[in-house]
């Protein structure tokens, strides 16, 4: 699990935000490739709700959550503090794994969602999704690309992931835009481990996306370790927490 973190002045989080921002535009620079075609999900799981609008009043309209019991804890406070509405200056990501005895929740609480990790998963968010009276909800699928045996995600296989595509033709209220993973988390310099994961990604996407003619252009991968890495490798959305809220000194 991760570690909560204690308040963080907006001036800190304004400085980080800045240099992810600059990395970012400088590894997509490297690869020419244009800054906009990159989406920076800034992740939440560390902080509370004034974190949140500081970064939303900073110009973040992507917001990413692992859990669904945090994102309710999250609007009981905006609601305590009379600022529901601002929920609506959010687009929110799920990027971790979801209980499908939650995935009436899930349905209803988020914009994307990043952690298809299995044909149940996706088909319980159907299944719900599908009651409500919301847009078609954009997903990715989540492969462990390492194998780690503590993580979450489809078998990189691309048989195994053209099978869970096939399937997902009957998702009427899903629509899956590409592939997400995450790299082993590493100390000390990630590239050597973290290039060829993304790489591997990038591959069994465009495999996957010429043999089942399904587009899939979002690959979602790089976090605080390895986001420029990801950026060269190809990622299209980059999920960073650690990086906007910790001290210079740690980054
Ligand atoms: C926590 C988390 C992140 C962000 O990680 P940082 O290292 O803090 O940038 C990204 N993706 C997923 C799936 C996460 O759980």
């Amino acid at each position: 699990m991760y570690e909560k973190l204690g308040p963080v002045s907006k001036d800190l989080i304004a400085q980080n935000l800045e240099r992810v921002r600059a990395r970012l535009a400088a590894a997509a620079t490297k690869v020419n490739r244009k800054t906009d075609s990159i989406r920076l999900v800034a992740v939440t799981k560390y902080v509370g709700i004034q974190e949140v609008l500081a970064l939303v009043d900073l110009g973040v309209r992507d917001i990413g959550e692992s859990r669904i019991q945090e994102v309710e804890a999250k609007e009981k406070d905006l609601a305590a503090q009379n600022l529901s509405s601002r929920l609506s200056e959010i687009q929110l990501h799920l990027i971790g794994h979801l209980q499908t005895n939650k995935a009436d929740k899930a349905a209803k609480l988020f914009q994307y969602v990043h952690s298809i990790d299995s044909d149940r998963v996706g088909a319980a968010i159907q299944k719900e999704r599908a009651k409500l009276s919301k847009p078609v909800l954009p997903v990715l699928l989540e492969v462990n690309v390492a194998g780690e045996a503590n993580k979450y995600g489809l078998v990189p296989d691309a048989n195994v992931l053209h099978e869970v595509l096939k399937r997902s033709a009957d998702w009427s209220a899903l629509k899956v835009e590409g592939l997400m993973c995450m790299a082993p988390a590493v100390e000390g310099d990630a590239e050597p481990v973290s290039r060829p994961v993304f790489k591997k990604l990038r591959e069994l996407r465009d495999e996957l996306s010429s043999r089942s003619g399904h587009a899939l252009p979002e690959l979602s991968m790089g976090m605080t370790q390895d986001y420029t890495v990801a950026i060269e490798e190809g990622a299209t959305i980059v999920r960073v927490g650690s990086a906007l809220f910790e001290s210079a000194t740690k980054i």
